[in-house]
Formats: structure tokens, sequence, C-alpha cells
């Protein structure tokens, strides 16, 4: 897989994925949850849904809201491992390795850092307006 800036940066000119993003009550859900419990839902997911040679209803997966880690994984192509493979040429068919679980969960991460920063920078002109 591309380094994590490599990868947010090919997603910007995507402008399907480039159109996901954090709504505050995301951001409220985050905050209450902290990084190191978010994490681990990353995890979960990845390992659930996307880490088996052949996942549950590939491709329909990952529902496109209802926890922030799923928008993350639309946003970032880590949705289902067809997307997987058109955007990292991670192979389908067969077992996600654990290293690219953890780059995969590194991701994932690194966008939902942005958003809530994004989302912060959205609130703050607000008030300032
Ligand atoms: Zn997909």
């Amino acid at each position: 897989m591309a380094t994590v800036a490599e990868a947010l940066e090919r997603l910007s000119r995507s402008r399907f994925r480039s159109g996901f993003y954090l709504s505050r009550k995301d951001i409220a859900y985050l905050e209450e949850k902290g990084p190191d419990v978010i994490r681990r839902h990353a995890q979960d997911f990845v390992r659930q849904k996307l880490a088996p040679a052949d996942p549950v209803n590939d491709g329909k997966q990952t529902p496109m809201s209802g926890h922030p880690v799923f928008k993350a994984m639309h946003a970032t192509a880590c949705c289902c491992r067809g997307c997987l493979e058109k955007w990292y040429h991670v192979p389908q068919h067969r077992a996600l390795t654990e290293e690219e679980q953890e780059a995969v969960v590194k991701l994932l991460m690194a966008w939902i850092g942005r958003m809530v920063c994004h989302g912060q920078e959205r609130l703050k002109h607000r008030e300032l307006r």
C-alpha cells in the first residue's frame, strides 16, 4: 500500500471519495469515545469486513453512515476488496496480512484525524462570523 500521505493526496482528487464528511454527531461520538476506542473499532471492522479472503457481501459490507469509521472506509476506498484492489493493488480472494490490516487502520485514523480538524475549523469560522 502507498504511504498515508500519498493515499490521502490521491483520494482528495476523487470527487466521490472526497465527498465524505463527518457530521457534528460523528465528531461528538469521536470525542466521547476517544482515539483508542475508535482505533479498536476500526481494527474490528477491518478484521470482519475486509480481512477475510472472501468477505461476506463483498462490495456492500460497509454502510454509508452509522459510525465515523464507516465513512472513513468509503472516503479512503477501504470499503470493500474491490476498491482495495483498484486503489491499492491488494489482490482479492486472499486474506489480508496483519501488516495490511494495520496499514488500512492507520489510513482510516489519519482520515478521521483530518476530518476532526476540518470540522473544528468549520465550527470556529461559524462562531467568528
Ligand atoms: Zn468499495
